[in-house]
This record gives structure tokens, sequence and C-alpha cells, in this order.
């Protein structure tokens, strides 16, 4: 690394070296641009505007797939709800000028989400998005987004919009630099789901001239600016590993199941036709996150029963719904929380709305009868050994012979022992688990140090877990962000992960890891990375490691 180095949080792998582009910024529209003639031509005109973005954002959707696809559907909506218009009318009644008007409306919807929170705060990026564009459009300058320059770029930004994420397949864009963002946001989990290196809350890079060269290496989190020709000849040498890489295991031939986590159907479709050894989390929230009527028990069995079909064999470990907090579920009313990260949440919303649950649980045995495949199934945000057993038996008696929960609550870590003499098996959260032992919320980019998955207390928790697990012979995942970190995913191991579960894109590297390490060098590894006094002393101590025991 260069002196010229600067530091983020890599959140996607893979290293790269090419031009830097920023995202254009949005118009600055302002009270004194001129005022139009008449309200109701400007009132056409903003409408004409919001129309042509919302057909832009359509046209997107149509060429983007998954979370992509959904989340600009989503903001196409925003761009043509009528109460949108009906406010910029009302501004422009004010006086004010067109792209002014428009820009305050949207401003007024955003505070309405912001006190909404959760999910609906995160939209705000979003509907400014549209406003920014649609004002762009009014007031003739470029329109904010990607730039095109016909070469490979690595885009930098503040953080980006999803209507900009999506448009990245075919864009001349080869890695993503933000200066905010949280490890496991938005950002993060698209640009992994897009395979390409990301790092996030980098604030350095805003220093960075448009046009310069960088090399980003999405697994170190660090960006070489102006990289010197050596340095950019070995980022052409690290190639991705082709093909598949076959079933997970360690160099002393002990498996570890490499899995993937989907959250759509095109995720399942993509990952069947890979050869990963099952899904490890099916996020199936976000198959309904713009539902504002619950999905029939008819419409999940479906659903469920051809993500199954999909993977024949290979294991599927469906999550109930992980309602609430980040993402509420339009039709699961939860009332408004001050909290609601540690409010009414995941398993916990199955006290307000029973038949959610029992729905859920009813389709997917249907789907797993019907399609003759191993289904598993397991509930987020489990806190207690008490609501791990309640769960357990209602899966069973549902029919759905594999239930498990995920440990992503501290106590259920602390009390795993209890835990795991109730459950077929458990799958460790460490996204959750991070934000709620280091009491820092996810989302944060400011709080990215704390949300490192190498934080020694989260790995502590890990390690009683994977105790737990050795001692009840239960098996124990991992299914967080953390899994896909190849040196991270050694101390998975070390620290007692039967399975790893990550990221498609991901799974190359951790294989590569594995299959360089024995056993007991994984735990030497996982040891050293427990002595670390902050994550960057345990990573660098189960390097040291890595480096002396690994081939
Ligand atoms: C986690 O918390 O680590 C997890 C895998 O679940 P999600 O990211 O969906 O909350
Ligand atoms: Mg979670």
């Amino acid at each position: 690394m260069s002196d010229a180095a600067l530091l983020g949080r890599g959140v996607s792998p893979g290293g790269v070296c090419a031009r830097l582009a920023r995202l254009a910024p949005p118009p600055a529209t302002s009270a004194d641009d001129p005022v139009g003639e008449d309200v109701r031509t400007e009132l056409a005109r903003a409408n004409q505007a919001l129309d042509d973005v919302a057909a832009l954002l359509e046209e997107r959707a149509a060429k983007a797939e998954g979370v992509a696809a959904e989340v600009l559907v989503t903001t196409a909506a925003m761009a043509a709800d009528p109460t949108l218009r009906d406010a910029v009318a009302e501004q422009l009644n004010q006086g004010r000028p067109t792209a002014h008007a428009v820009t305050l409306a949207v401003e007024g919807f955003c505070a309405q989400l912001r006190a909404i929170g959760g999910y609906l705060a995160e939209r705000v990026t979003d509907l400014r998005d549209v406003a920014a564009r649609a004002a762009a459009l009014l007031l003739g300058v470029d329109m904010p987004g990607i730039p095109s320059p016909g070469h490979p770029i690595v885009l930098t930004a503040v953080d980006l919009a999803p209507a900009d994420t999506a448009t990245l397949p075919g864009s001349d864009v080869v890695a993503l630099v933000t200066e905010q963002g949280g490890p496991t946001g938005h950002t993060a989990i698209l640009a992994k789901s897009l395979g390409l290196p990301a790092i996030v809350a980098c604030p350095a890079i805003a220093s960075v001239p448009a046009g310069t060269w960088v090399l980003v290496d999405g697994s170190t989190g660090t960006v070489e600016v102006d990289p010197s020709r050596e340095a950019r000849a070995r980022v052409h040498a690290v190639k991705r590993p082709e093909g598949e890489p076959g079933p997970g295991r360690t160099r002393d031939g002990s498996p570890v199941a490499l899995l993937s986590n989907i959250g759509t159907t095109a995720d399942a479709s993509r990952a069947a036709a890979s050869g990963t050894e099952g899904v490890g989390l099916f996020r199936t929230e976000f198959l309904f996150l713009d539902r504002r009527t619950a999905p029939t028990e008819a419409e999940q069995t479906e659903t469920y029963a051809s993500v199954l079909a999909g993977f024949g064999e290979r294991p599927v470990v469906v999550r109930t719904l992980d309602a609430g907090s980040d993402k509420p579920l339009p039709f699961l009313p939860l009332g408004v929380e001050q909290n609601p990260a540690l409010g009414v949440r995941g398993l916990r919303t199955s006290a307000l709305h029973p038949d959610a649950l029992e729905t859920q649980l009813r389709a997917l045995a249907s789907a797993a009868r019907d399609t003759g495949r191993p289904a598993r199934v397991m509930a987020p945000m489990v806190a207690t050994a008490d609501e791990a057993r309640r769960f357990v038996e209602l899966a069973h008696a549902h029919g759905l012979a594999e239930a498990g929960v995920m440990i992503e609550v501290p106590a259920a870590a602390l009390r795993a022992e209890e835990i795991l003499r109730v459950v077929d098996f458990v799958s460790i959260g460490t996204n959750d688990l991070g934000q709620y032992v280091m009491a820092a919320d996810r989302t944060s980019g400011a709080l990215a140090e704390l949300l490192d998955p190498w934080q020694p207390a989260l790995l502590d928790l890990i390690a009683l877990v994977g105790r737990a697990g050795a001692l009840h012979s239960t098996p124990v995942g991992v299914c967080g962000e953390a899994a896909g970190d190849p040196l991270l995913a050694a101390v998975l191991v070390g620290l007692g992960a039967t399975s790893l579960s990550m990221a498609p894109l991901s799974r190359a590297g951790v294989h590569a890891e594995l299959a360089a390490l024995s056993r007991p060098d994984c735990r030497a590894i996982a040891d050293a990375a427990l002595a670390g006094t902050g994550p960057a002393d345990a990573r660098a101590r189960a390097l040291g490691v890595r480096e002396r025991v690994g081939g």
C-alpha cells in the first residue's frame, strides 16, 4: 500500500484500477430562480418532468433485477404519486420558481418519512433523487447520475441512491467508493449482489480529483491514489477464480458448507444456477417490502415451492419474515416506536400478528410437501430459549422437520447452550449481533469502526455459540456479512461455525481461503483474533498467524 492509500470499509471484494469519476451532483434550486409565466403552465411542466422521471426509473427497473428492480419500481411510484403533484401545485401557488417548487414539495415528503423512521426514512434518498432528476429536466442541466465516458471508471459519491446503483450493470463503472454508508447498508448489499468491488465510509475520497487513477481493493477497504505501475500490474494479475469451486472444505478435508444469501426469486434463480451448496439465508421479507396487503398462503406456497424446486436436493434455509425496524412491511402494522431496532421486529411481531407467522409456516410446509424438497425454517430476532422453543415447536407442529433460530441478539449468544438444546440448528446474524453488542446503529457510516465484524466482543459471542454447538452437536451457521470475508471466515470456522452463508460473489474467495487452511490452522487464527484489542488489531493478529501457517 502506498503512502497515498485512503482507508474505508471494504464491503464487496475484488481489486480494480481505473480513473475516478464523480456522480453528477443534483442541481441546486433556489427561491431566487426566475418564476414562470402562469401556475397552470408551470404545473404542467413540473408534472411532465415527474412523469419523465417515473418513466426513466421504470425503464431502468425493467433492465435491473432483484432488490434493485424492486427499489426502482417503488421510486418510480413515488414520482408518479398524485399527492406529490398536489404539493408541487401548492408551492407554485405560493409563487415559487418551478424547479424549486418540486424540491420543496419533495422535502416536505422527506420530513414525513423521516418522522416515521425505519425503512421509510431510508427512502428519503430515493425521493430526493426523484426531485433532483425532475429539477435537472426543468432547468435544462445534466441529469444527475452516473457518467459514461466510454472507459472504465471507479464511481465515487457521498452515498448512492438505489436508482443509481440499479443502472450500474452495463455502465462503465468497475468499482464503487462512497464517502458515507454503513458496512451492512443498502449500497454494500447491492454492490455485492452486482459483483462490483466496493468501499463505503471513505470520507477522504472526496478530496481526490475526478480523472485521477485509483486502485480500489474492496477486500481490504483501501484506495491507492495514483498507484505505481507495479501496483496496477498486481491488480490485473489478481483474477477472480474461474468456474465453480466445488464444496467448501478445509485443507485437511473437513467440510464447511458454503451457502448463499438470497432475498428475491431472481436472486434464487441466479444462485441455483451457480454451484452453491444451498441457501443459508432466504430473507423472505424482501419479497414483500412494497406490499400493502398480506401475501396469501397460496401465493407464498407457490413462491417458496419455486425456490425449493430450483435448488433440488440442496438445503434451503427460509427465514420467517424479519419485519420491523429497517424493514417495515406495510401490511404488518407495528405501531410507532421510539427505537424500532430495539422494538417489535422479527419473531417479536408474531405476538401482534400470529396469523402472519402461521400462514408463512403453512405455506412453507405445503411448498416442501408439493416439491418433496427439504425446507429448513428459522426465526429472526430471538432473544431467549423460551422464544426459541416456542418457535421450533410451532414449526414442527406444521410439519417442518428442521427448525432453528438466528443468533443476533447478545442475550441469545450468552445463553446459547440453553438455546441449542431446543433447536435443530442456529445461524448467527453477525450484522445485527454486531449492532446490538456494540450498541451501534448498523445503518450509520459514522459508527463503521464499532460495526466492524472483527470487533473482539462480537467474536467472543460467536465463540460462545460455537462452543455450545460443539457441546450439543448442533449445526452453527453464520449468515451475516462477516461470513463473506475470507480471513474472517477462517476465524468463524475456528470458532465453531459449521456452515457459512454469503453473497454468491464472496464464495470463491472464502472457498480458496479455507482450502488453504487446516482446522487447527483456523483455530489458531481464531485464537489470535480473540486476543485482539480492537478490530484492526484482531485482523492484524489473525493475518500474522495466517501468513505463518497457510499455504
Ligand atoms: C444479520 O443480522 O446478520 C442477518 C443476516 O440478517 P439481516 O441482515 O437480514 O438483518
Ligand atoms: Mg438480522
